[in-house]
């Protein structure tokens, strides 16, 4: 930590970066991937992060083959691959025999045919590296501990407003997750809903668990109401266990639970897995209401815009939360970078540029929402419901996957433009 301290001062300060800088809210994992994209084309960026310092809370991330090939044209990807897991297969299973309902192979043949990976990667690891990436460009200021509570916009620019001080750029990007106050400035009316389901999620030590016996991929339960998912991140084997129907709690991610509490909902479940429950460190067991965003009809205003969560948060159902924020900072950076060429900035066609990254980004993120959505019903199916499901699931879950993961931004993108011509 001390030394990413140490790395920040080395950054230009706020005022060298100018009034055509990009103004970031957020350093999350959207918010870090848009900053080196825009600085890898010579924009000067300034990030206001919230937290004091870097977070080491949060567990695991998945990012799929849509998101990696964004991370490797950042040229992020091999940091970011020397400190993740690639899983083998995303496999579904049956909550009470442990019998395997559907199997997707990720091995080097689907790799190659992807052109790029699937990966699981430990929270604080993934922001250990995006930060280290971040310290290597001189035009990124980040200011930890710069809370973002309100922003203006005129003519000549958009100021962010903190506690600190207000500062200048040509366009502001709301990347502070699923509160997010640039949203709320946006769209004052709109705000996250409360899903009705709750993770439990918990870290289990990998040299606690009989070796070779977990294989290294994905692996979903789906039970009535409930479902389990499992992945290895690092030295732990991450555990999400999903129950529906319980109140209302506060969407945070260091909101403690107890392991009764999580057993107390999967009692009649495949015995090997119960056991796997069991071992859970119980420092890492954590409870994490589940809040999404309703889809919204537009996501930028003027030089103001967002990205991630701040604008499509989901369930996490699809593993795509983190993927979806990384792709938006790839299609904004394109798209906003020649309206900021040469520190001189042209208002009329960065709007135009923002309203392209709607149109692009919206159908997309509005239809993995509703996926995930969808996803808390069908993993959740009881009784013949559930039979039904399960014969189907193979075939289904390939096509779904299967246009997710081949979604590339750099090609979606130039056939836009393409078509504006
Ligand atoms: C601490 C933490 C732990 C997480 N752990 C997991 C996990 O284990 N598994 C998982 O699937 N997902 C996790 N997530 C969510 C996941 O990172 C996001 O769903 C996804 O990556 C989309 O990223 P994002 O950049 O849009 O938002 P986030 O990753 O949520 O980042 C938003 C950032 O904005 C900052 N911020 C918020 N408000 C302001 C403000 N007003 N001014 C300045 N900064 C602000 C936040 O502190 C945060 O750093 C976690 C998120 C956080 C914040």
């Amino acid at each position: 930590m001390s030394d990413v301290q140490a790395t920040q001062h080395r950054t230009s300060s706020p005022e060298a970066l100018g009034k055509a800088s990009v103004l970031i809210a957020g350093a999350g994992i959207g918010g870090l991937c848009a900053a080196i994209a825009f600085a890898r084309a010579g924009v000067p960026v300034q990030v206001f992060e919230q937290q004091p310092l870097p977070v080491t809370v949060g567990a695991g991330i998945q990012l799929s083959p849509n998101a990696t090939r964004v991370l490797a044209s950042l040229e992020l990807l091999d940091p970011i691959a020397r400190v993740a897991t690639r899983p083998q297969a995303l496999e579904t299973r049956s909550y009470r025999s442990g019998r395997v309902i559907a199997r997707h192979e990720l091995n080097a043949e689907w790799t190659n045919t992807m052109g790029a990976p699937y990966l699981h990667v430990y929270r604080p690891d993934l922001m250990r590296v995006l930060i280290e990436q971040v310290a290597g460009y001189p035009n990124i200021h980040l200011a930890w501990g710069t809370r973002v509570d309100a922003f203006r916009e005129d003519d000549g620019g958009v100021s962010v407003i903190t506690e600190k001080g207000e500062f200048t750029g040509a366009v502001l990007i709301g990347a502070d997750g699923i509160h997010s106050r640039v949203a709320s400035g946006l769209f004052p009316d709109v705000s996250p809903t409360y899903t009705g389901q709750t993770a439990y999620r918990a870290l289990v030590r990998a040299d606690q668990l009989p070796p070779g016996h977990y294989p290294v991929q994905a692996t979903v339960y789906w039970g009535p109401g409930r479902h389990i998912v499992s992945y290895f991140v690092g030295d732990y084997m991450n555990l999400v266990c999903v129950v529906e129907g319980e109140a209302p709690g506060k969407e945070s991610w260091v909101e403690p639970a107890s392991k009764a509490a999580m057993l107390a909902h999967f009692k009649a479940w495949h015995e090997p897995l119960v056991r796997l429950l069991e071992r859970a460190d119980p420092e890492t067991i954590y409870k994490w209401s589940l809040y999404d965003r309703p889809p919204l009809p537009a996501w930028s205003r003027s030089r103001v815009t967002l990205l991630g969560d701040a604008c499509h948060a989901m369930l996490p159902f699809l593993a795509q939360g983190a993927a979806m924020a990384i792709e938006d900072a790839g299609v904004l950076s394109a798209l906003v970078t020649p309206m900021l060429a040469n520190r001189k900035v042209d208002g009329v066609a960065l709007r135009s540029a923002l309203q392209d990254y709607d149109q692009l980004r919206l159908a997309r993120t509005h239809w993995v929402q509703a996926g995930a959505r969808r996803n808390a019903t069908v993993f959740h199916l009881k009784g013949i419901a559930a039979w039904l499901r399960n014969r189907a699931a193979a075939k289904a879950g390939h096509r779904t996957l299967d246009r997710l993961y081949r979604f590339d931004v750099e090609t979606n993108l130039r056939n836009f433009l393409a078509q504006k011509k």
